[in-house]
């Protein structure tokens, strides 16, 4: 009965799996694969080190199939307010964290999940005659790679230094605190040592982009997406690493209480880590599928195509060598950005849920 496997059980997993039973898929039709249950547990464990509050995505970005109706209505309700609508009109909404895993919460419990969660990591997949070999699992006829981020990135220079730790694992504040990086998360690290009394000196490479989202706006449209897909390699990948650069919001929020504390002398910028007893590495995760066992494995074994970190997939972010009417193999969360920009993101998850439930679909069909 099983004929649908998804790999990787976080949050772009649960997003498929839950777009998949939208789609008509019995849950029995459904093994999930990850050692880890919860399908929270990394993203909460990685915003709860940053002492993360509040979305930096909006009204849409939740685990539900359907884009509307989004947080800010189910905020609106609870509230008996329209201000969550009017401020997601002017896109100015960003659900709370704790209103999100609420909801990740009730989903979990009422679609069965726990139930579809086989708990192992997938080592070996392999295309075979009628779809694709899990290890010791059996054959799948349509495979869904949703494996995240393959771990988290330190500088090379500052590796073994006792007083480094990675802003996604659990830390305190010292009376000096150095932040690596100028990303959201060492924006958001930067206000937290601040407000826990701390001076902070804030080490980058270059000026962070200020923009909303993580990737431009223009880019989650359908006009700006088709752009981007037109687009010939080296334009594709010029555009993908200007997304990838730090970015975090514009707005006084960020900027004031930033502005306070350098005019205090407690907020500096410097060049070089400069001998603070605790360094906070908001250096972000290591990137492309050369850090991913299984996708190493993968692209050796079925010779895929790649550019540099991105395995090329279509724009429906499955693999073309090795989907076909009979089967198909996709990617969904940060290692399906060839096809869509903001992949990793919770409608980045929604968009490849989507095209994989198309061609599931089409061939249940045919
Ligand atoms: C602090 C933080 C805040 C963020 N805030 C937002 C936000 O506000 N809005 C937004 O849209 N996005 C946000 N993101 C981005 C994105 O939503 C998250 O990165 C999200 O967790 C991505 O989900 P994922 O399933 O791709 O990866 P993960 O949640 O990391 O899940 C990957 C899963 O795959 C499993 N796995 C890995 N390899 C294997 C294998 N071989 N076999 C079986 N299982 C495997 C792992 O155990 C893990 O459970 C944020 C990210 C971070 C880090």
């Amino acid at each position: 009965m099983t004929r649908v496997a998804v790999v990787g059980g976080g949050l772009a997993g649960f997003v498929s799996y839950l777009t998949l039973l939208h789609g008509g898929l019995e849950p029995e039709e459904i093994a999930v694969f990850d050692p880890e249950p919860d399908p929270a547990a990394s993203w909460r464990r990685r915003a709860a080190a940053i002492r993360q509050s509040t979305m930096r995505s909006e009204s849409d970005g939740h685990c539900l199939p359907t884009s509307f109706p989004g947080l800010a209505v189910r905020d609106a309700v609870r509230r008996r307010s329209p201000a969550p609508l009017v401020q997601s009109v002017c896109d100015r909404y960003h659900p709370t964290v704790e209103s999100f895993l609420d909801q990740v919460s009730d989903q979990r419990e009422r679609s069965g999940w726990d139930e579809r969660v086989r708990p192992s990591r997938i080592e070996r997949l392999r295309a075979v005659d009628g779809g694709f070999a899990l290890d010791e699992h059996g054959v799948f006829a349509h495979v869904l790679l949703a494996t995240g981020h393959p771990g988290l990135a330190l500088p090379d220079e500052l590796a073994g230094n006792p007083g480094i730790v990675h802003a996604y694992e659990p830390h305190d504040y010292a009376e000096e605190v150095t932040v690596v990086g100028a990303g959201m998360a060492a924006a958001t690290e930067w206000l937290n040592a601040l407000s826990a009394g701390s001076r902070v000196i804030s080490v980058r490479r270059r000026e962070p982009a200020r923009r909303p989202l993580n990737v431009e706006r223009q880019f989650f449209t359908r006009r700006g997406l088709a752009r981007f897909q037109r687009s010939g390699r080296s334009e594709r990948i010029a555009m993908l690493r200007r997304f990838n650069e730090p970015s975090y919001p514009p707005g006084r929020d960020w900027d004031e209480p930033l502005a306070r504390a350098a005019a205090e002398g407690r907020f500096r910028i410097e060049q070089s880590v400069n001998g603070s007893a605790q360094v906070i590495c908001a250096t972000g995760f290591t990137r492309g599928w050369q850090n991913d066992p299984l996708l190493v494995d993968l692209v050796d074994a079925h010779g895929l195509d790649t550019e540099l970190g991105w395995i090329a997939v279509a724009d429906d972010c499955t693999v073309p060598a090795l989907t076909d009417e009979t089967r198909t193999l996709a990617l969904a969360g940060v290692a399906a950005q060839w096809a869509y920009p903001a992949a990793d993101t919770l409608v980045g998850a929604k968009y490849a849920a989507r095209g994989f439930l198309r061609r599931v679909g089409r061939c249940r069909t045919r």
